[in-house]
């Protein structure tokens, strides 16, 4: 993962999760993310804000998007988010309930949990679960960050916090958008926030989550070619540049709750 903020400690994002897998006892995922946030969270005086994305445990399935397949064609066309969600999203879940389906111990664990310690799962399921649960997040987040009448500007808490790492809206855009066109292959862009609500913008590749990294997904773009082929070809920065017109903003501030 690259990280485009000098300001954010990566040192203090994974030792915030290593703080929470330390914590691990008898079922050893159960809760290791809720827990590395409920202590991040007690260390700023606060509760620990929810996971905006009922993703639950094994078995998983493919949510439903919460819009039409064309509403959101001011930046993707109903062709491609149809394929997107009904081809690529469901493989991600099948292949990984088919990783986890001879392991009944980690039956319980939330997909985050998974995730944030990977390190901890054997090695024979590790890099499943890391792309296709990285995958099956990735697109729940994903479908959730649009919205039919996105776009406009954000408001509330990010809306300020936006103002304040990155000197304004159309500055985070520019910067957003060049860590975006420069994932290198397929990967994903992101706008996250760390542990005490600093923000900062990294790229991701494959399927891997920020949430590897202890840092929180506000705003992800996926660049996988998948998401903009069709209709792009290979254009990918004016697939971008039209992304900015579905952003679901409220949603952007929902995830982004820094007292509880
Ligand atoms: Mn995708």
């Amino acid at each position: 993962m690259v990280n485009f903020n000098a300001t954010t400690s990566r040192r203090n994002a994974l030792r915030w999760l290593t703080s929470g897998a330390a914590l691990a006892t008898a079922l050893p995922f159960v809760g290791a993310f809720s827990k590395a946030l409920d202590a991040a969270s007690a260390e700023r005086g606060g509760t620990s804000p929810p996971v905006p994305d009922d993703i639950g445990t094994y078995p998983f399935s493919l949510p439903e998007l919460p819009y039409a397949y064309n509403a959101v064609e001011a930046a993707v066309d109903a062709e491609t988010m149809e394929i997107h969600h009904t081809r690529h999203h469901q493989a991600y879940v099948n292949n990984l309930n088919d990783a986890l389906e001879d392991r009944p111990d980690l039956h319980d664990a939330p997909l985050p949990d998974l995730l944030a310690a990977l390190d901890d799962l054997p090695a024979t399921i590790r890099t499943v679960v890391r792309n296709n649960g990285g995958g099956h997040l990735n697109h729940t987040m994903f479908w959730n960050m649009l919205a039919p009448d996105g776009g406009g500007s954000p408001q509330g808490e990010v809306a300020d916090a936006i103002d304040a790492n990155f000197g304004g809206l159309p500055a985070f855009k520019e910067a957003f958008q060049e860590a975006a066109a420069g994932v290198f292959g397929s990967g994903w862009g992101w706008l996250v926030s760390d542990h005490k609500g600093a923000l900062s913008i990294v790229q991701t590749a494959n399927q891997d989550s920020p949430l590897m990294d202890g840092l929180r997904p506000l705003l992800g773009v996926d660049v996988w070619e998948h998401a903009y082929y069709l209709r792009y070809r290979q254009d990918r920065g004016g697939y971008l540049a039209n992304f900015w017109e579905v952003v679901n903003w409220p949603a952007v501030n929902e995830r982004y709750i820094l007292e509880g």
